[in-house]
C-alpha cells in the first residue's frame, strides 16, 4: 500500500478517535451536534451551548483506487476537496452536487442531486459501504449486506440515525471538457417532453448526453442545458470572473453552444450560487469588478445569508419602504415527470419566484430495487427536481406559501427535500418519510435517543 495511503488511514483513525472522545464528552441530556465550519442547511435551529462533535480529522479523501474506480472518503470531506483528489485520476463521483462545500456525508444523508442524476440517480446509490457513528456511540459498517437496515434508512435521515465517518463510493471516468448546448423552449410541455425523450434514449438528436439540467425563466422561456463529455481541445468559457453562467444560458432563439473544462462545468453553479448572488449585488457589473474573486462562491453568499437571517436585514428594509416582511421559500421538490409541466404552470401562476432550476432524476437501473424507506421514490419512474430559492411577501399565516407548496407537491405525487423549512403535521410526515421503518431503525441504532428525531429536526427546527 502506498505510504501516502497508510498516512491518510492513520490520520483518519485518529480523527475517528477524536470524534468518539468528543461524543463521550457530551452530557447525556444535551443534544448531539456536529461542529463543522460549513453548512448548507437552511432551516434555522434552536441554539445550544453544548459543544459540537469534533469532525476536524474527518475532512479528507483517504484513498482513491483508480483500478476499482472507488474512493474511501471521510464523512465531512467537501465535494470541492473530493473532486480535486479524484479528477487528478480522470475520475469523479457519480453525482457531484453543485455547491463546493456540500460534504459527502451531508449529500448522502441529505440527498444531493445534479445533472448526472438522470443516469446515475442520487449520491447514496453509489455508496458501497459506510462507517457510521450511531446514537449508541459505536462505529458500525453499513452496506447492502451488513447492517442493511441502517444503510437503507440513512439517506434522508439528516444525522438522526448517526454520522457517516467514512464512505466508500463508486467513481466514473470523465473527459477533460464538456460541450454544452443550451436548447430554448417557448412551452413547458415541449421542454418536459424533450427532457423525457433524453431520459428514455440517453441521447439528443442521436448524440449521447452525459449531463442534463434546465432553467425556467418564465412560462414561455425555458432552457435545457445538455452536456456531453469531450476530449477535443478548443477554447473554453470562464464563468468564475465577470461572466455569469446562468445569464449565458439565455439567448434570443434556438440553441447556443458552449464549452467548459470538466472542473468548471462541475462548479458552474457555485460561483453565483445558481443566480442567488444577485441578492447581494454581486452581479452588478461595477460591484462584480471589485468583488474579490475568492468571495465569488456559494459558501460566502451562504454566510451573508445567515447574517441577513440573524439580523432580519431584509425585513427591516421592507418595513422602511412600507412593505410587508417576506417569507423565505427555499425548496427543492421532486414531481413525476408526467406532472412536471402542470406543476410548473401552477407554480408560475401562484408563487412569484423565477428563475427555477430543473434537474431530472431516476433511481439507477442497476439498483437492487430494495428501496430507500425515508425517501420512497419509485424505481423506473422519472422525476424532475424543481428548485426555487427566494422570498415572497408573507401570507395570512406563518409559512403560508411553503405550506401551499407542500400540499401541492403531495397532490402531484411528489416529494420534498428536508434541508429547508417544513410544516407537515406529524402524521403527514410519517406517511411521507418512512414512519414505522424509521422508528424501528432509530430504536435499534439510537436506543437512548441521543440524536434528535427526524421530525423534531426537520419540522420543529430543533
Ligand atoms: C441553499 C441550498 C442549496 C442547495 N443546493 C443543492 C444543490 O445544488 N445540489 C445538491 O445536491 N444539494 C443541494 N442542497 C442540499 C444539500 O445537499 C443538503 O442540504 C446536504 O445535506 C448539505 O450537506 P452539508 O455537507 O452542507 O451538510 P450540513 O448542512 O452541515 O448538514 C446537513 C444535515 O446533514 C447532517 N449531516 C452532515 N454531515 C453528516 C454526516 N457525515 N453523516 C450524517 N449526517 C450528516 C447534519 O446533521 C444536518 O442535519 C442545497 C441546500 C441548500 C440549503
Amino acid at each position: 500500500m502506498p505510504a501516502a495511503v497508510v498516512d491518510a488511514q492513520s490520520a483518519h483513525a485518529a480523527g475517528v478517535q477524536r470524534l468518539l472522545q468528543s461524543y463521550r464528552a457530551v452530557p447525556a441530556t444535551a443534544p448531539v451536534r456536529l461542529a463543522k465550519s460549513t453548512s448548507n442547511l437552511f432551516r434555522t435551529r434552536t441554539k445550544t451551548r453544548a459543544k459540537g462533535l469534533d469532525t476536524s480529522g474527518l475532512t479528507r479523501v483517504i484513498a482513491v483506487d483508480v483500478e476499482a474506480r472507488t474512493a474511501d472518503v471521510a464523512g465531512m470531506c467537501t465535494y470541492d476537496d473530493l473532486v480535486a483528489a479524484t479528477l487528478r485520476h480522470g475520475l469523479v463521483p457519480l453525482v457531484v452536487p453543485q455547491l463546493k462545500t456540500i460534504t459527502l456525508g451531508g449529500a448522502v444523508t441529505g440527498l444531493g442531486i445534479e445533472s448526472t442524476s438522470f443516469r446515475n440517480g442520487l449520491p447514496h446509490e453509489s455508496v458501497l459501504e459506510m462507517d457510521i457513528l450511531t446514537g449508541a456511540g459505536e462505529v458500525l459498517t453499513a452496506s447492502r449486506r451488513e447492517n442493511a437496515d441502517l444503510y437503507r434508512a440513512f439517506p434522508n435521515s439528516y444525522g438522526t440515525l448517526g454520522y457517516a465517518v467514512r464512505l466508500r463510493i463508486e467513481l466514473e471516468p470523465v473527459k477533460p471538457f464538456v460541450a454544452l448546448t443550451q436548447v430554448q423552449f417557448h412551452s413547458l410541455v415541449d421542454l418536459v417532453a424533450a427532457m423525457d425523450g433524453i431520459m428514455a434514449t440517453g441521447s439528443l438528436d442521436g448524440v449521447a448526453v452525459d449531463y442534463l439540467d434546465g432553467v425556467v425563466f418564465g412560462a414561455d422561456e425555458s432552457y435545457l442545458c445538455v452536456g456531453r463529455q469531450t476530449s477535443a481541445p478548443g477554447p473554453v468559457s470562464d464563468y468564475t470572473g465577470q461572466q455569469i453562467y446562468y445569464r449565458s444560458i439565455q439567448h434570443v432563439r434556438g440553441g447556443t453552444d458552449d464549452r467548459l473544462t470538466i472542473h468548471d462545468y462541475l462548479w458552474r453553479w457555485d460561483t453565483d450560487w445558481f443566480w442567488c448572488s444577485e441578492a447581494f449585488g454581486a452581479q452588478h457589473p461595477l460591484i462584480r469588478r471589485i468583488w474579490p474573486g475568492r468571495y465569488r462562491r456559494s459558501s460566502f453568499y451562504g454566510k451573508l445569508m445567515k447574517l441577513e437571517q440573524r439580523f432580519h436585514i431584509g425585513d427591516r428594509i421592507e418595513k422602511l419602504n412600507g412593505r410587508p416582511p417576506r417569507e423565505r421559500v427555499v425548496q427543492d421538490i421532486e414531481v413525476p415527470i408526467e406532472r412536471c409541466a402542470e406543476f410548473l404552470d401552477w407554480f408560475l401562476d401562484t408563487v412569484p419566484i423565477e428563475p427555477i432550476w430543473l434537474c431530472p432524476l431516476r433511481l439507477r437501473k442497476d439498483g437492487d430495487g430494495d428501496g430507500w424507506p425515508l425517501y420512497p421514490i419509485r424505481p423506473q419512474q422519472s422525476y424532475v427536481n424543481v428548485g426555487f430559492w427566494s422570498t415572497v411577501p408573507v401570507g395570512s399565516s406563518e409559512g403560508a406559501t411553503n405550506r401551499l407548496i407542500e400540499r401541492k407537491v403531495g397532490e402531484f405525487d411528489g416529494h420534498k427535500s428536508l434541508y429547508s423549512d417544513s410544516y407537515y403535521s406529524r402524521q403527514e410526515f410519517d406517511e411521507l418519510y418512512g414512519g414505522e421503518s424509521y422508528r424501528a431503525v432509530k430504536k435499534r441504532y439510537d436506543p437512548d435517543s441521543r440524536l434528535l428525531d427526524l421530525y423534531a429536526k426537520a419540522v420543529q427546527r430543533r
